[in-house]
């Protein structure tokens, strides 16, 4: 054996995301602007530590009865009971028959790992090939995600560049051909990239295929609340969908509506076919996540059952949610007004229509490139803009940049 055995590993690329952020802050322009990463910034560029999380922190951090022992397994019970209550809402019928299996997990991330090491493990695949259907394009972390487990990512048709909306009849169509019985994911609300979302009539048509076809649907919900500002509205294709009896799981992420993104706060929810398997399912989900975390980190799963539970902390977070939600609409209207404003080439209307915290600009590669290296204008080269990014600040040069860009490539 050769003294060094790691001497065939090659350099990984960077993280499209991550190295964006280290560029815009090794970057000295006093008037830079970051639409990269995804996480919410107060008008003044700020993140924002939101005052109900403050609150049940400060009420945690002085709970003499709290201490460090492990949580359990799954996690703390307070925490993913109300977890599931808020996505599935009060009237679930699948929480109603106890057919609900929570975990609490590494936040949404954790939640579609431990998902897709699940099913890998237990679910009958169709003609025994490990897949799972992702639109096209998806959060790039699907991909690896299910790799890693085994699993094959295949693409379905979402987007479509022509219209920068829905590919609704090529969602359809795959959704159609693939085999009885298959895995698809599916963004519950504010779909990442895109900001582009179904219409209820259009979730309504998804659903009725979903049953025919027996598909399983992988719900991934990273923005419940974020997207409109309302909680119950955001979970409405996800209720429906357990309504109806779609088999499903969810993963429920609070990094983004609760801003406690390094917290890794967030849960599996796995919907039993019926209440006797439920435990079984308990059981095989903590035997997996013992064996690869032992048990989840407490604290901000104490903070997020602190909000839950308690009605007038929860009535805060909602409002502070609608603060966000509300300032990033703001910043959608006002960069659409302004670019219809300069004439710039092209139509503005999809920045209003989708939803959510990006936006898929329709600017190109080359578009992107020049943004980046001459302007100091940081987004990812799929054209993709974090809208929290922007503000009355820079919103004017932001868009008077996209003008100019837009302009110069117009020309060519
Ligand atoms: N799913 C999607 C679609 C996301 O956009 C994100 C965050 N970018 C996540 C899951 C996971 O985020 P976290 O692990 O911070 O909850």
């Amino acid at each position: 054996m050769s003294s060094d055995p790691f001497s065939s590993v090659e350099l990984a690329p960077a993280d499209a995301i991550f190295a964006l952020t280290a560029a815009f802050k090794a970057d000295s322009t006093s008037d830079k602007i970051n639409l990269g990463a995804g996480a919410y910034r107060t008008n003044e560029g700020k993140p924002w530590v939101l005052p109900v999380v403050k609150k049940a922190s400060d009420i945690i951090a002085n709970d003499e009865t709290l201490d460090h022992e492990y949580l359990p397994i799954a996690g703390l019970p307070s925490f993913y009971n109300a977890g599931a209550k808020l996505i599935l809402g009060e009237g679930s019928k699948a929480l109603k028959e106890g057919r609900v299996a929570s975990t609490q997990t590494i936040s949404g991330t954790g939640a579609n790992h431990l998902g897709a090491a699940f099913l890998k493990r237990f679910y009958p695949f169709p003609s025994g090939k490990a897949q799972i259907y992702i639109s096209n394009p998806t959060w790039m972390n699907h991909h690896a995600i299910f790799k890693n487990v085994g699993i094959e990512p295949v693409t379905y048709p979402y987007y479509d560049p022509a219209t920068v909306g829905l590919d609704f009849e090529g969602y359809k169509a795959s959704l159609n051909a693939a085999e009885d019985g298959s895995v698809f994911l599916i963004h519950g609300c504010a779909h990442n990239p895109t900001g582009v979302d179904p219409t209820p009539a259009q979730w309504s048509e998804i659903i009725e295929i979903l049953l025919r076809k027996k598909h399983f649907a992988f719900l991934d919900c990273a923005y419940q609340g974020f997207a409109s500002g309302d909680l119950d509205k955001d979970a409405a294709a996800v209720r429906e969908m357990e309504a109806r009896n779609v088999p499903l799981l969810v993963c429920q992420s609070f990094s983004k509506n609760a801003g406690l993104y390094s917290e890794r706060v967030g849960a599996l929810h796995l919907v039993s076919p019926t209440t006797t398997e439920t435990p079984i399912l308990v059981s095989q989900l903590a035997l997996l996540q013992r064996s690869e975390i032992s048990n989840p980190p407490a604290w901000g799963a104490r903070v997020v059952s602190l909000i839950l539970n308690d009605e007038k902390m929860f009535q805060q977070w909602k409002e502070e949610i609608q603060v966000m939600a509300g300032r990033i609409k703001e910043m959608r209207s006002e960069m659409r007004r302004r670019l219809e404003e300069l004439g710039t080439p092209g139509t503005w209307e999809h920045v209003t229509k989708q939803i959510g915290m990006f936006s898929y600009t329709g600017l190109t590669t080359p578009q992107v490139k020049i943004l980046v290296e001459e302007h100091h204008i940081y987004l990812t080269n799929n054209g993709r803009i974090s809208m929290a990014g922007l503000n009355t600040g820079n919103i004017e040069r932001f868009t008077k940049a996209v003008d100019a860009v837009v302009r110069a490539s117009a020309k060519q």
